[in-house]
């Protein structure tokens, strides 16, 4: 599938595995999306410009390469997501932060936008929607649609987990934006959690239920 990318590495594979293991707790559960998303991002950081520089070593004049990190947005989905921007911090620790907090109304089932602070944003910013959970899709589309209106253009989209369901809607509307995602689940269920998935990032994460 275009602009879609399962990472698939054995070290994500066993990681996952003990993430959606009902029996780990949130200590370990949050550990292990960390890392995760340390490893994912490793793949959805390939395409970012680097600047060539020159450098000198012990030994002699060279060249060498630096990412202008503070040009890269990260726009963790409150709450779940909050879990994954650590983990990519610990790569790009200069990146720019920016939060969305998104719900969805029980009644008409419709994306409600309940926070939303941005850095500044243009064309040239490099931004990274992190959502451990690509369900419906319908979180993913509001955060782009608040990534675009605020004068995002390149955006990369990771999520942990990925619904065909989530992945059909955002590719149907946003086709120029790639996913990367550790496992494309079956589908989801009638609550539109995941199946087989984890069951719900953020009560894992904070231990709400
Ligand atoms: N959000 C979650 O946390 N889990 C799911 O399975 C779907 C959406």
């Amino acid at each position: 599938m275009e602009n879609f990318v399962i990472v698939d590495h054995p070290l994500i594979k066993h990681k996952l595995t003990i993430m959606r293991r009902k029996d780990t707790g949130p200590k370990e559960f949050r550990e292990l999306l960390k890392e995760i998303t340390l490893l994912l991002a490793y793949e959805a950081t390939r395409h970012i410009e680097i600047k060539e520089v020159e450098i000198e070593t012990p030994i002699a004049r060279t060249k060498g390469y630096y990412i202008e990190d503070k040009r890269i947005v990260i726009v963790p989905i409150l709450r779940a997501g909050l879990a994954m921007a650590d983990g990519i911090l610990e790569l790009l620790p200069n990146a720019s932060v920016g939060h969305i907090g998104i719900y969805r109304d029980p009644e008409t089932l419709q994306a409600v936008e309940y926070y939303c602070k941005l850095p500044s944003l243009d064309h040239t910013s490099e931004i990274f929607i992190l959502d451990p959970m690509l369900a419906t899709g319908v979180s993913a589309l509001k955060a782009i649609e608040l990534v675009r209106d605020r004068g995002g253009k390149k955006i990369t989209f990771v999520s942990l987990i990925a619904a065909p369901e989530g992945v059909e809607a955002v590719r149907k509307t946003y086709p120029d934006i790639t996913i990367y995602t550790a496992s494309l689940d079956e589908r989801l269920n009638d609550h539109g959690y995941i199946i087989p998935g984890l069951g719900d990032a953020g009560d894992r994460l904070y231990r709400t239920k």
